[in-house]
C-alpha cells in the first residue's frame, strides 16, 4: 500500500497566504497507515512504537522491528516518516521496559529515561529504524519521548546520529524542555510538540484522571505560553517544530499554532480535513493575531473563546 496511489488528491497543508504547514497523521500501527494515506496525511507525524510491542514480554527482536518499521515507511515514500522512541512508562506500560514499583509513575522513569535505564533495547531500535530508513524511500526522521533536559537531548540525538539516521530530534513534553527550547533546539534536528503531556505536566493533573479533565484542556494560556516559546525558538533558529498531541486536531488550536510558528501539525487521521480547511481560510497575520487574542486570556475557556471571536471578525 502507497501513500502516493491511495491519497485523494488533498491540497496540502498551508495558510490562505500560501505559508506551508504540512498535516501529518499520528499512527499507533502499520494498520493505520491506510486511512493516513486515503485521508491525505502529507507523512506520518507520530509513530508511537512502543503500540507495536504492548503485548511483548521479551524486547522485540531488530529483525521483528525492522518488518514493522518497513511497513510504514514503504507506504509513505517520499514523505517524511517521525518514528518516536519506544515511550514506555506510566500510561504506556511495557513489560520488557519495566519501571518498577513507583509512587508517581508520570514523574518517574518513563520515556527516554527507561530506554536510557536499558540501553540495549535504545541500541537495538536505533539500529533497527537506521536499517529500515537506509531501504526506504521515505524520510525517516527519529525522536525522542519525555526530554527533560538539555544533556539528553545531546545525548539522543548522538546516539541516532552515530547509528545512521541522520535526522533526529525530541518530543517536547515536559516544561523543563519548553522553558529552555531556545537552548534545546540548539542540539536538535527537529522538535515535536507532545501537547497531552506538556499539559498534563504544565497544570500538574494527571490526564488519565476523568475527574480532572477540566485541567488537561491545551487551550490553558500556560500551555499555549509554553508553545509560542518553542515556536519562537524555532523561527529564530530555523529549525523546523511541529505539534504531534491531540490538540493539533482542533481547527480553530491548529491555528493558533500555525500563529505561533508551528510548521508541522500531526493527528488522528479523521481529522485532517477539518483541519486543512481551516488553515486554508486565513493568513499567517490573521493566525498571528487569533494566536496573541489566545495567549493574552486567563482561562483555558477565554482562550477559546477569545480565539473565536477573532476568528469570526476576520474571515
Ligand atoms: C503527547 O504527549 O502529546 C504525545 C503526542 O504523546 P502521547 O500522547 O503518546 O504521550
Ligand atoms: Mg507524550
Amino acid at each position: 500500500v502507497q501513500a502516493s496511489a491511495l491519497a485523494t488528491p488533498a491540497a496540502p497543508g498551508a495558510l490562505a497566504d500560501g505559508t506551508r504547514i504540512a498535516l501529518l497523521a499520528n499512527i499507533g500501527s502499520p494498520s493505520e497507515v491506510g486511512d493516513a494515506a486515503r485521508l491525505g496525511a502529507e507523512g506520518v507525524g507520530l509513530l508511537r512504537t512502543e503500540f507495536l510491542f504492548l503485548d511483548a514480554a521479551e524486547p522485540p527482536t531488530v529483525d521483528a522491528q525492522l518488518a514493522s518499521y518497513r511497513a510504514v515507511l514503504d507506504a509513505f515514500p517520499g514523505m517524511p516518516v517521525v518514528v518516536r522512541l519506544l515511550d514506555a512508562g506510566a500510561d504506556k506500560p511495557l513489560a520488557f521496559l519495566p519501571a518498577g514499583e513507583e509512587l508517581n509513575p508520570a514523574l518517574g522513569r518513563r520515556g527516554l529515561r527507561a530506554l536510557r535505564a536499558e540501553e540495549g533495547v535504545l541500541r537495538d531500535q536505533l539500529a533497527a529504524l537506521a536499517a529500515a530508513g537506509a531501504g526506504s524511500a521515505a524520510e525517516l526522521w527519529v525522536m525522542a519521548p519525555m526530554v527533560t533536559t538539555v544533556e539528553e537531548a545531546r545525548f539522543v540525538v548522538q546516539a541516532a546520529h552515530d547509528a545512521g539516521i541522520p535526522n533526529a530530534g525530541v518530543v517536547i513534553e515536559v516544561p523543563s524542555a519548553a522553558l529552555i527550547a531556545d537552548r534545546m533546539l540548539r542540539h536538535v534536528d527537529f522538535a515535536s510538540i507532545g501537547t497531552n503531556d506538556l499539559t498534563q505536566y504544565t497544570l500538574a493533573a494527571d490526564r488519565s484522571l476523568g475527574g480532572l479533565s477540566a485541567l488537561q484542556d491545551p487551550w490553558h494560556p500556560a500551555v499555549l505560553r509554553l508553545v509560542a516559546e518553542v515556536g519562537a525558538a524555532g523561527i529564530a533558529q530555523g529549525t523546523q517544530v511541529g505539534v504531534c498531541g491531540e490538540a493539533a486536531a482542533d481547527p480553530l488550536l491548529a491555528i493558533v499554532f500555525a500563529g505561533l510558528g508551528i510548521t508541522s501539525l500531526s493527528m488522528a487521521p479523521a481529522a485532517l480535513a477539518g483541519v486543512r480547511a481551516a488553515l486554508a481560510r486565513c493568513t499567517r497575520e490573521q493566525a498571528e493575531s487569533i494566536a496573541a487574542a489566545a495567549l493574552a486570556a486567563e482561562e483555558a475557556d477565554e482562550a477559546r473563546r477569545a480565539a473565536s471571536a477573532v476568528a469570526r471578525a476576520r474571515f
